[in-house]
């Protein structure tokens, strides 16, 4: 009998996990499937060029995935349980039920409208193909001088800000952040990012706690309104609310927390990446959102499955920052370079440059997808007559 491996969600994490242990993997012990609501790869961080009506490069699974030995399923995941080690499927033949081995949780995140009144009704959100294609549809309709107000001033809300004004300079874009803009980025990635800013005539309304979305305009704490024919709500991601759903331990939000192998610390047959896992990253600091830690995660994850199988080594790779790249529009950017723990240095990369570097990291991270190995030499691993984990079924050592 085979090890049965499933892998939900084929983002950037999933796939690259489900990718990599069928390198490392022998084909006759091991089943992998990989199960995705969508039939082809969504490069999520490219989903405000999306909005502003760039076409991005079609990637289908069928392709990406053609000779590697994953399995596809294309279907809607309703629901895991972690003891009968069941997960319920949906899809146009109706509701099923899939039996695992090992499963590895990687349906990352959406939006999150924090419960801001009139959010849901009126506001946009780019963390989703759906929601990019939504907006991008909203801002063709928009007439010259009308407002685009973007909420969050983190790197998705910087960018999607800059994407629209640059796209769009007949529009009256607009940024409400928190706290200063930038403020967590070194002197030079901040000047560089508020020039560029001004270049495109964004506004930008520092210390705005946005407390109320309508359709017109957004509302502040400090009873401010900012006028909005769009906005677009940027302000952090919230993960799906299936693992919160099962037995698994979880934080409050619902990510599922995980060992340093993106082990699960209560279901030993449960692997969690990505935007659904809750992983401790160096200076003790939680894993944030992001490809940046995510893909070595999803390294680490099909290695330290692929070692528990098969009776190898452990992989003990820390995973730690170097930059964070943002894309001011196609042709600025700032790239920002980081402590192993995320935090900025003095050194920033600006200009033109940053925007080329920007876009080899996107290029890049897609390339990552296709060759969860990096093109290094691989051998696939007998699963071995033991393995760490209790009560699954192992394909014997010939
Ligand atoms: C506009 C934007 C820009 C970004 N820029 C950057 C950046 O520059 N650098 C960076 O490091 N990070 C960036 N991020 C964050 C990054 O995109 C996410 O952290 C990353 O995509 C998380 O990967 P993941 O595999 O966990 O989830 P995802 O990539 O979201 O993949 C989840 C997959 O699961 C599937 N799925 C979800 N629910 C179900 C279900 N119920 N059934 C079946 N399938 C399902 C989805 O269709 C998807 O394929 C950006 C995000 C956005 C929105």
């Amino acid at each position: 009998m085979q090890h049965r491996v499933i892998v939900l969600g084929a983002g950037y994490t999933g796939a690259i996990a489900a990718g990599r242990l069928a390198k490392r993997l022998h084909r006759e012990d091991v089943a992998i499937t990989l199960v995705n609501a969508e039939p082809d790869f969504v490069e999520r961080v490219r989903m405000h060029q999306l909005a502003v009506g760039q076409d991005l490069k079609p990637r289908p699974f069928s392709e990406m995935f053609a000779g590697t030995g994953v399995e596809l399923k294309l279907a809607e995941v309703t629901g895991v349980d972690v003891d009968r080690r069941t997960v319920a499927v949906i899809d146009g033949n109706g509701a099923e039920e899939l039996e695992y081995d090992t499963l590895v949780y990687a349906l990352g995140s959406g939006w999150n409208a924090q419960g801001v009144p009139g959010t849901a009704k009126y506001a946009h959100e780019i963390a989703s193909r759906p929601g990019a294609l939504r907006l991008r549809e909203r801002l063709g309709r928009l007439e010259a001088g009308q407002t685009v107000t973007v909420v969050g001033g983190g790197l998705t809300g910087l960018e999607a800000a800059a994407e629209i004004a640059e796209a769009r300079p007949d529009l009256d874009v607009a940024l409400a952040a928190r706290g200063d803009l930038g403020d967590w980025l070194s002197p030079k990635g901040r000047g560089h990012l508020r020039k560029v800013f001004d270049k495109l005539g964004i506004t930008v309304h520092e210390h705005a706690d946005v407390t109320g979305v309508e359709a017109d305009r957004v509302t502040t704490a400090d009873r401010k309104a900012i006028p909005a024919a769009v906005t677009v709500w940027t302000t952090g991601f919230a993960v799906h609310p299936i693992a919160k759903a099962t037995a698994l331990e979880v934080t409050g939000p619902g990510q599922i927390v995980v060992d340093g192998t993106m082990r699960s610390v209560s279901h030993p047959d449960v692997y969690a990446v990505g935007d659904a896992a809750y992983a401790m990253g160096p200076g003790d600091k939680p894993l944030r959102m992001s490809c940046a830690s995510g893909t070595p995660a999803a390294w680490q994850a099909a290695d330290a499955i692929a070692a528990r199988l098969t009776g190898g080594k452990l992989p003990n790779m820390p995973i730690r920052y170097f930059q964070q790249c943002i894309s001011l529009g196609r042709r600025e950017g700032v790239i920002q370079y980081v402590t192993a723990d995320d935090r900025a240095v003095r050194a920033a990369l600006t200009g033109q440059l940053a925007a080329v570097y920007k876009e080899l990291i996107c290029k890049g991270a897609a390339w990552g997808v296709a060759n969860p190995t990096l093109g290094m030499p691989t051998r696939r691993r007998r699963v071995a007559r033991e393995r760490a984990t209790a009560g699954s079924a192992v394909k014997t050592l010939a």
